[in-house]
């Protein structure tokens, strides 16, 4: 396998990886908004981010105001619109590979685009740290909202989406700024990095809290760490193995040459 992805500062190699994968009987998968980008999604840091072009609206801000309310959803929409229709990407569809191998024991994702659920992976293989951009919810009583009606109803009247069940507040599915993290998730997130031999965090700058923290603690409980992004993270001093590549290069490499072991 000639290995033309790495540059300069990366430890490790395709290679490595693959017989590392080949070898992990519980693989832990993280990801981050880099596997998400040869889908045309764009990631939150490279430069020229059209979701740093506005500053994100903390969760408190949302609750408090109307008018933050209806520029929340105006925004959202316009980004939904800047990535609809993506499709799965090599990266997630070599993780559906590993579970279809039987080899993934969970993926945790800080994505919002519904893509790893896309590809085919089962529903109860994927845990959703920030949420799901591709539906809503009423803060008040849970209920799920779809947003072709919620659209259609904020384009006709302007006004903020509010639950049809109890009056409460609509917002997309998405933890935002400043909002609690959904228990449930941490809860399996922790389970499954307690448990996991190999953890593979893949397209994310490892800086996003608490969810950053996942690889190191999978580490730490004794898991071997492969980190695969074409930037330094603050995790890779404590990695394994660094791929400096584009993740649907490596990671296509990767599960079209393992050998499981039996
Ligand atoms: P990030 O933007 O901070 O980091 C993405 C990393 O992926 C960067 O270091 C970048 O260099 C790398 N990368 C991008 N494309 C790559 C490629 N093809 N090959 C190799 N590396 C590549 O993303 P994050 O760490 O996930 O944190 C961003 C936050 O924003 C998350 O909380 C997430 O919820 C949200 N977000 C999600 C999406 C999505 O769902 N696709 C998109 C943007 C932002």
């Amino acid at each position: 396998m000639v290995n033309t992805d790495l540059t300069s500062g990366a430890t490790g190699t395709v290679q490595d990886l693959t017989s590392l994968v080949g070898r992990s009987r519980r693989i832990v998968a993280f990801t981050g908004a880099g596997i998400s980008t040869e889908c045309g999604v764009p990631d939150f840091r490279s430069p020229g981010s059209p979701w740093m072009r506005t500053r994100p609206i903390p969760f408190d801000e949302f609750v408090a105001s109307d008018a933050v309310r209806r520029r929340a959803w105006a925004h959202k929409f316009e980004m939904d619109d800047s990535w609809r229709g993506a499709k799965p990407g090599r990266g997630h569809l070599a993780i559906r590979r590993l579970a279809d191998e039987g080899r993934l024991a969970a993926l945790i994702t800080q994505n919002i685009d519904n893509l790893h659920q896309d590809s085919g992976l089962p529903a109860d293989l994927v845990i959703e740290l920030h949420g799901n951009a591709t539906y809503a919810g009423c803060l008040a009583c849970g209920m799920r909202h779809e947003l072709v009606p919620v659209r259609a109803r904020f384009e006709a009247t302007g006004e903020a989406p509010a639950c049809d069940a109890c009056g409460g507040m609509v917002k997309s599915a998405t933890v935002s700024f400043g909002q609690s993290m959904p228990e449930e998730a941490m809860r399996r997130a922790h389970e499954a990095v307690a448990a996991c031999d190999l953890m593979i965090a893949i397209g994310s700058s490892l800086v996003v809290q608490p969810a950053a923290r996942f690889p190191a603690i999978a580490k730490k409980n004794g898991a071997v760490l492969a980190i695969v992004n074409r930037e330094p993270t603050p995790l890779d001093p404590i990695a394994d193995i660094v791929l400096r590549g584009d993740i649907g290069t490596v990671m296509q490499q990767v599960v079209d040459n393992v050998r499981f072991a039996s």
